[in-house]
C-alpha cells in the first residue's frame, strides 16, 4: 500500500480560514493585525518569499507593510527601522527576511526585534522559552510540521523521531518541539557517520537539508511518517524535496509532497503567530 499524502495546501486552506475569522473578530474591535516585513538586497528567492508572505496576509484580511533596502544599505538604517516598528502599536509582527547581506550581523538584527513581535520565533529569548517547554512564538516551519503530524494522526509521544539538519530555523527548533511532545529525538547533520542507520529507526522522519532526493525508500522504516522540508530546484526547473518521493511512498505510511507540503504551512504559521501577537497585545490593552 502506498503512503497517504499529507496535503499541506489543503491543511493550510483550512487553518487560514480560521485565521481570517479571528482577524475579522479583532478588526470588529478596532484592531487591525499588522505584519512588517523587512527585505535587504535583491536575492530573487527572498523577493518571492516576501511577496508570498505579503499576499497571504492580505488574503486573510491582515495588514502588511514592506520595507525594502538595497544590498549595500548601512545596517544602522535597518536597526533604526526595527526600533521604530518595535515602538509602533499598530505593528504586531516584525520579520527580517534571511539571509541578510554579508556585512550584516544577522544575530544582532534578530535580537533587535522586540520579543513580543518576533513572529518568526528566532530571537534567542524565544528559542530559550521553546527549549524550556514554554514557547511564546514557535518558528514557523517546525510549527507547520507539528500541525501536519497532528492532522495526519501520527502518534508523537514515545515515537522515535529523526531529524536531518540542525539549522537554527528548522532542525533545532523541530527537535525541541518533538522532545516537548514526548518523542525520542535524534538529530543528524553533515557530520553524522551512518545516516541510514538512524533514518531506518525513525517512526517520524523530518528531512531539512537541501539535497534533492537524498533519502531513498531503502533508508525509510516501513510505516514511518515522512516530512520533507527540503526545497530543491532540479535542472529541468521542477521542484523536489530531500526525500525521494517515488521510492519512499512505497515504504512509509504518510508523506508530505514537495511542492504543496511544508511550504504552504510555513506561511500559514507566520500568519498564526502574527494574529496571536495582535490578540496578546489587545488582551494587554483591555486589562
Ligand atoms: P541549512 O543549510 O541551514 O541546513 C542544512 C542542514 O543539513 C545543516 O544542518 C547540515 O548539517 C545538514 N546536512 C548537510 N549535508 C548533510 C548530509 N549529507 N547528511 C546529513 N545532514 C546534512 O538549511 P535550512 O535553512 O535548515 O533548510 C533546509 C532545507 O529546507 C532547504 O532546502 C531549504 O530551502 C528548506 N526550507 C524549507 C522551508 C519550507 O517552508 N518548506 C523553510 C525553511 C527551509
Amino acid at each position: 500500500m502506498e503512503a497517504r499524502l499529507i496535503d499541506g495546501n489543503a491543511l493550510a486552506t483550512t487553518i487560514r480560514g480560521e485565521l481570517a475569522e479571528r482577524t475579522a473578530a479583532l478588526q470588529a474591535r478596532g484592531i487591525a493585525p499588522g505584519l512588517a516585513v523587512i527585505l535587504v538586497g535583491d536575492d530573487p528567492a527572498s523577493g518571492v518569499y516576501v511577496r508570498n508572505k505579503t499576499a497571504a496576509c492580505e488574503k486573510i484580511g491582515m495588514r502588511s507593510l514592506q520595507f525594502a533596502y538595497a544590498a549595500d544599505t548601512d545596517p544602522a538604517i535597518v536597526f533604526a527601522r526595527i526600533a521604530e516598528l518595535n515602538a509602533d502599536p499598530t505593528v504586531h509582527g516584525i520579520l527580517v527576511q534571511l539571509p541578510l547581506p554579508k556585512h550584516f550581523d544577522s544575530d544582532a538584527i534578530l535580537e533587535a526585534i522586540a520579543v513580543d513581535k518576533d513572529v518568526d520565533g528566532f530571537h534567542a529569548e524565544n528559542i530559550g522559552a521553546l527549549a524550556q517547554g514554554k514557547p511564546r512564538f514557535i518558528p514557523c516551519t517546525p510549527y507547520g510540521v507539528m500541525k501536519m503530524l497532528e492532522s495526519a494522526g501520527t502518534p508523537i509521544r514515545g515515537a522515535e523521531a529523526v531529524i536531518i539538519g540542525r539549522s537554527n530555523i528548522v532542525g533545532k527548533p523541530m527537535a525541541l518541539l518533538l522532545i516537548n511532545h514526548g518523542a525520542t529525538v535524534t538529530v543528524c547533520h553533515s557530520q553524522t557517520r551512518d545516516l541510514a542507520f538512524h533514518t531506518r529507526r525513525a517512526d517520524i522522519l523530518v528531512a531539512a537539508v537541501g539535497r534533492p532526493k537524498m533519502i531513498t525508500g531503502d533508508m525509510v522504516k516501513p510505516g514511518a511518517t515522512l516530512i520533507d522540508v527540503g526545497i530543491n530546484r532540479l535542472p529541468d526547473g521542477k521542484l523536489c524535496g530531500d526525500i525521494d518521493f517515488d521510492s519512499a511512498k512505497k515504504v512509509g505510511a504518510a508523506i508530505t509532497p514537495v511542492p504543496g507540503g511544508v511550504g504552504p504551512m510555513t506561511i500559514t504559521m507566520l500568519l498564526a503567530n502574527t494574529l496571536e501577537a495582535a490578540e496578546r497585545a489587545a488582551a494587554k490593552e483591555t486589562k
